[in-house]
């Protein structure tokens, strides 16, 4: 019997082009893609901005009741990110928004104020999710789970270059400081670490160009839904 939907897990550190791997995947595939850091980076905007102190986690979680934080998908599969009602896809991309992120990010109420909105994509659609506790946490049955990484001095660079291409005035060095903060903070938080899963498939793109590591996710998948 052929199953309706499959979930495909990629969990890694900041930067080994996870998006960019899993939203090509995706397409290629047919499946949804969804971001999941996205959904903690409105959480933060949502919280720098109504002048909360993210240091104080009570203050966070006394917070979360009265926000709203939706994806949706336009037509050409895109996720943006609604925060009571408004579009801030573009607003949750700073420097500050990716730091903040991940200091919320291990905070115990957020994570679970955020558990179902991801539960229940993968409910409906066939998906590729990606982030930090895709296959450990969220989604510990998925069809398929990977652990995309490559080394920090690339990831470095690949997000330096990409800031490049925007005219960021951040230097190389100043992104791999934050880039290797940001992953500490990620892998040593008590609550659902970034780690491995015991059942994932390591995939390190630090030697592959970004189309074989498409092709090289999009042929474990096909491997599983052929089966
Ligand atoms: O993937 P991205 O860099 O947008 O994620 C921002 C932050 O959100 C991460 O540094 C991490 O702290 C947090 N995150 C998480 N669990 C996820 C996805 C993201 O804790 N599944």
């Amino acid at each position: 019997m052929t199953k309706h939907v499959y979930s495909v897990a990629i969990d890694g550190p900041a930067g080994a082009g996870k998006s960019t791997i899993a939203r090509c995947a995706a397409k290629e595939l047919g499946f949804v893609y969804m971001d999941t850091g996205a959904i903690y980076r409105t959480v933060a905007y949502a919280a720098i901005r109504g002048g909360v102190n993210l240091g104080d986690p009570q203050a966070v979680s006394d917070f979360l009741p009265g926000i709203s934080v939706l994806p949706q998908w336009d037509r050409n599969g895109e996720q943006h990110m609604i925060l009571n009602g408004t579009d801030v896809s573009g607003e949750i991309r700073s420097p500050e928004v990716s730091q903040m992120a991940s200091v919320v990010a291990a905070i115990p109420s957020v994570r679970s104020f955020l558990l179902d909105t991801q539960r229940s994509v993968a409910c409906e659609y066939s998906v590729i999710m990606d982030g930090r506790d895709i296959g450990t946490v969220v989604l510990p049955n998925a069809d398929v789970k990977i652990f995309l990484t490559a080394s920090a001095q690339i990831r470095a660079k690949r997000r330096w270059l990409e800031l490049q291409q925007k005219n960021a005035p951040d230097t190389y060095e100043q992104v791999l400081e934050e880039m290797i903060r940001r992953d500490q903070r990620d892998m040593e938080r008590e609550i659902a670490p970034l780690r491995c899963a015991e059942d994932a498939v390591l995939l390190d793109t630090s030697d592959l160009s970004l189309e074989d590591s498409i092709s090289a996710v999009v042929s474990l998948v096909r491997e599983v839904i052929s089966e």
